[in-house]
């Protein structure tokens, strides 16, 4: 028995496994983006099963409150503030030297993503903006590359592959992403560490068997969860869920690989702040969303604009950052003049 075979004993002797499964595997390249949570959960399973080779790309550094879910991370890389793409490859890199880890440090654009993807055989989501997931939709659409979507907030999750020529995409399910603000955030709604550990697990489930070339029944099914009440609701897709006109399935126009539909973050001279303008404005409930950063720092609404300060967000001028929102979704970031700052702290605090 070969030492491949030793490492995945347990896995070979499944049903459905075989050597040429886990070789199949070991061909395949996963492209994971983002490493919070979902994407930690995710790239363990995926290098601890045989995946052969792993790119992880994640914009943000690690911090004490990522460490009650974000299993890659320990508590001195918080202490450290690595940055997460570096610390989770490292980490991969000592569970599998076998597996062919890299890990970039950076912001997932329509300018870099078909770069990431050049020779993924499947993208896997560890995203915390739905953004991103159209976009990651349209290089999954536009290529022809599977992509398992997951998200998880609160004490839910949810995922679904969308695999292109069979089953429908992101935009069939939900035509178009959530209004800034709509949808709840890891850092407001907070996170129940086991939501992650069950939705990566289905999700990574399926990612495995379709790159070990392995099928089973509940392949292609939306599944979502709700650890508060253990219920757990299965939804078969198929080629019947692809909706005639879909912008990206049917009619080809990949608005968000095109740059078109990403938001814009504009540094405002001399005032080491950056406006971020979502790419889908809409009329933002500025009472209730004080209400929920209220546990952030201190917030205020005053002559129709939501105004405060991230207690927990130190600026590089050792202050910290400020948010100013505007009803309609636009926001100025105060505490950098870097657009990926503000990027990332409008997809936290106010969601993208
Ligand atoms: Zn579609």
């Amino acid at each position: 028995m070969s030492a491949g075979s030793t490492r995945f004993h347990r896995q070979l002797i499944l049903p459905g496994f075989s050597e040429a499964a886990q070789q199949r595997l070991r061909g395949s390249h996963a492209l994971v983006l983002g490493c919070g949570a979902l994407g930690c959960a995710s790239a363990d399973l995926l290098v601890r099963a045989g995946v052969g080779a792993i790119t992880l790309v994640d914009r943000d550094i690690v911090e004490e409150t990522n460490l009650q879910r974000q299993c890659l991370y320990t508590d001195e890389d918080a202490r450290r503030g690595v940055p997460k793409a570096e610390a989770a490859a490292a980490r991969l890199r000592a569970i599998d030297p076998g597996c062919s880890v890299r890990g970039w440090a950076d912001d997932v654009r329509s300018e870099n993503v078909l770069g990431y993807a050049e020779h993924a055989t499947i993208l896997i989501d560890g995203l915390d903006n739905f953004e991103t997931r159209y976009l990651a939709n349209d290089v999954a659409v536009s290529k022809g590359i599977p992509y398992i979507y997951c998200a998880a907030v609160g004490y839910e999750g949810m995922t679904f592959p969308v695999v292109p020529g069979e089953g429908p995409c992101l935009r069939c399910l939900y035509p178009e992403p959530p209004a800034p603000g709509v949808a709840p955030t890891c850092d407001r709604a907070g996170i129940f560490g086991p939501a992650i550990g069950v939705t990566a697990g289905f999700a990574m489930a399926v990612a495995i068997r379709r790159m070990a070339g392995i099928t089973a029944p509940s392949d292609g099914d939306l599944l979502s969860v709700d650890l508060l009440d253990g219920r757990t609701v299965r939804v078969p897709l198929g080629r019947e869920q692809r909706v005639a006109g879909c912008p990206a399935c049917e009619r080809r126009q990949f608005e968000f690989l095109a740059g078109g539909r990403s938001s814009q973050a504009t540094t405002l001279c001399g005032r080491n702040a950056v406006q971020v303008m979502p790419s889908r404005t809409g009329s933002i409930d500025l009472g209730e969303l004080c209400g929920k950063l209220a546990a952030h720092g201190s917030f205020s609404v005053e002559s129709g604009r939501l105004r405060g300060t991230l207690e927990r967000e130190p600026a590089q001028s050792g202050e910290h950052f400020e948010l100013t929102v505007f009803p309609d979704g636009r926001a100025i970031v105060r505490g950098s003049p870097e657009p990926a700052d503000a990027v990332r702290i409008y997809a936290k605090y106010i969601g993208l």
